[in-house]
């Protein structure tokens, strides 16, 4: 099973993405964090995303989409990935479909965690206090929010048409979130 996760920042999809791929042995494919990981190991790629990434910017569609196709194209990741965090517009959209496609695999389901503004200021103000995320003063957080909104709009139609969307209500607690998500996925057909 491939499962997209796609919500704003501080929805909480890294917590659930986590739950899910350990209860289901899924691998976490989260975009953000291996970005992050590459500007705090220094490498030439990290020090080229750093400050997009650190303005609450997108990276660029070539540079996700490499990325991910090392993944979608091992074996060992075949037909157990989260996507989380990508797609995030609808170019992504369609090239994560057609990566997929190359190598013989498709999408199941696609998780979106609806949380307001108000709550996600909230969520990443605390985040911001525990995980020192270069990304999460509020000024930037307000602005990944804006970015989020204005490219996600087609990605969420696209998804719909295709009959995968489920929208999970991401204001509630962790726990009653993992319970709906676990409830979705079993009740996709030949889920495991
Ligand atoms: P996240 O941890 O998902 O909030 O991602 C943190 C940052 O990484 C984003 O604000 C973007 O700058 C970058 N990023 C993560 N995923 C993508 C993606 N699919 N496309 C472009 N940029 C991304």
């Amino acid at each position: 099973m491939n499962l997209v996760i796609f919500g704003p920042p501080g929805a909480g999809k890294g917590t659930q993405s986590k739950f899910i791929s350990k209860k289901y042995n899924l691998f976490q494919l989260s975009t953000g964090e291996i970005l992050r990981n590459e500007i705090a190991n220094k490498t030439p790629l990290g020090s080229e995303i750093a400050s997009i990434i650190n303005s609450g910017e997108l990276v660029s569609n070539k540079i996700v989409s490499d990325l991910i196709e090392n993944f979608i194209s091992n074996k060992i990741y075949k037909n157990r990935l989260i996507f989380d965090g990508y797609p995030r517009n609808i170019n992504q959209a369609m090239n994560l479909d057609n990566l997929l496609k190359k190598y013989n695999q498709k999408i199941d389901i696609v998780l979106k965690l609806s949380v307001g503004l108000n709550t996600i200021k909230k969520r990443i103000l605390e985040r911001q206090s525990q995980e020192k995320r270069a990304d999460d003063s509020e000024e930037i957080a307000i602005k990944r929010y804006k970015t989020y909104e204005n490219s996600i709009e087609p990605v969420i139609n696209y998804y719909k048409k295709s009959n995968l969307l489920k929208v999970v209500n991401g204001e509630t607690t962790i726990g009653e979130i993992n319970g709906e998500i676990s409830d979705l996925i079993e009740a996709i057909k030949g889920w495991h």
